[in-house]
């Protein structure tokens, strides 16, 4: 069995699903999805900020989750989380 591989949203470089942190929309809102496991859209994005960053200003993530609508404070909330994440 090979590792499943999966499109960073941000760089658009490809790996292995297990090194990535799947993002999942839930409503109107966008979650970390550690477990890899939650239903919905997901988006996979490097453990890094400037991959994150990137998604959000090509509005990748927006497309990836067809969730045009993401808003500055969901952005915000996201990207706090990821670096809480990263530590
Ligand atoms: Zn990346």
């Amino acid at each position: 069995m090979t590792e499943p591989v999966r499109t960073c949203v941000g760089c658009r470089r490809r790996a292995d699903k297990s090194t990535l942190i799947r993002i999942v929309r839930t409503g109107a809102d966008l979650e970390l999805d550690l477990r890899q496991r939650s239903p919905g859209r997901g988006a996979y994005l490097h453990r890094e900020l400037g991959c994150l960053d990137q998604a959000i200003k090509k509005r990748a993530l927006g497309r990836a989750l067809r969730a045009d609508g993401i808003g500055p404070d969901q952005q915000a909330a996201l990207r706090t989380a990821f670096e809480a994440l990263l530590g």
